[in-house]
């Protein structure tokens, strides 16, 4: 690996002194690293649907007598045009949330809203794979936070746990307050689960631990990446505990709007 530097020599006055300056370039060439990195890892991405796109367009045409097979194709071309729809919605969410801005507009949230417009979709997928969502927990928490990007983090997780999960299992989601003023939600799955040696990697734009399995299940590999940053965004954090072929639990911590007397929290401060 080792270090950059970028040294300038400048002459001081008349009396043959020199200035010299360096500037170390290390962590400026990694972070180009990882952001050349990520344009080549999207540019992928989207290849892959674009080109299928044009393939199956180019097939259709010439199979325009057989209405069979134009309806096979059809249904090709909808499914990676979905496909193209989730991968440019996750970057678009992915960026207004990874930069060092605040969010605007906090407000109020009732986590009960969250979990339920959150569980809303993934009883779809939950049922065509015999798949039982439940919750329970804690009611009545509220947190300071952007309610569509918390339902969105909640989401992708729910997602991930019936998308990683064999047919007939469990997805819990629960909620609770913990006693240094943060609340819990809890997304517990009877899936695959994931490697030790991958946890501390998923969290990473594009990382997954078997990408033909995650493009099977139409995933972006941006669902964990938009979770991290939305929890950090709200000063919270997001954990994981897996064990491969018993199951994960993610948990998203975030401080409590009213935490409980004689806790404090980031927010109770500044209100
Ligand atoms: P993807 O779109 O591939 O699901 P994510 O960022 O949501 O991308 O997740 C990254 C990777 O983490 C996945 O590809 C998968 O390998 C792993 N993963 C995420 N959630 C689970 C889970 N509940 N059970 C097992 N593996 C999971």
């Amino acid at each position: 690996e080792g270090r950059w530097f970028a040294v300038r020599v400048a002459p001081l006055g008349s009396h043959g002194l020199v200035l010299v300056l360096a500037e170390d370039l290390t962590e400026m060439r990694r972070v180009e690293a990882i952001r050349r990195d990520f344009v080549a890892n999207v540019s992928h991405e989207l290849k892959t649907p674009v080109g299928a796109l044009a393939l199956l367009a180019e097939t259709v045409e010439g199979a325009a007598d057989d209405p069979e097979a134009v309806r096979r194709f059809a249904g090709r071309m909808q499914h990676e045009s979905v496909r193209l729809t989730s991968l440019v919605q996750d970057l678009m969410t992915l960026s207004r949330v990874q930069g060092d801005e605040p969010l605007p507009d906090l407000r109020p949230v009732s986590l009960d809203e969250v979990v339920v417009e959150a569980l809303d979709r993934g009883h779809v997928k939950a049922g065509a794979k015999g798949i039982e969502l439940a919750t329970g927990g804690e009611d009545g928490l509220k947190v300071r936070g952007d309610a569509d990007l918390l339902i969105t983090a909640l989401r992708n997780l729910i997602d991930n746990a019936v998308a990683y999960s064999p047919e007939n299992t469990r997805v819990v989601v629960t909620t609770r307050q913990c006693d240094d003023g943060y609340a819990e939600i809890n997304v517990t799955d009877q899936g695959i689960g994931i490697p030790a040696e991958d946890l501390e990697r998923i969290f990473e734009r594009f990382y997954r631990v078997d990408p033909a399995r995650s493009r099977q299940t139409g995933g972006t590999g941006l669902g964990l990446a938009i979770v991290k940053h939305v929890t950090t965004k709200h000063d919270g954090e997001v954990t994981v505990w897996s064990k491969e072929g018993s199951g994960s639990t993610f948990t998203i911590r975030l401080p409590l709007l009213h935490p409980p007397a004689g806790r404090q929290t980031p927010h109770s401060q500044t209100a």
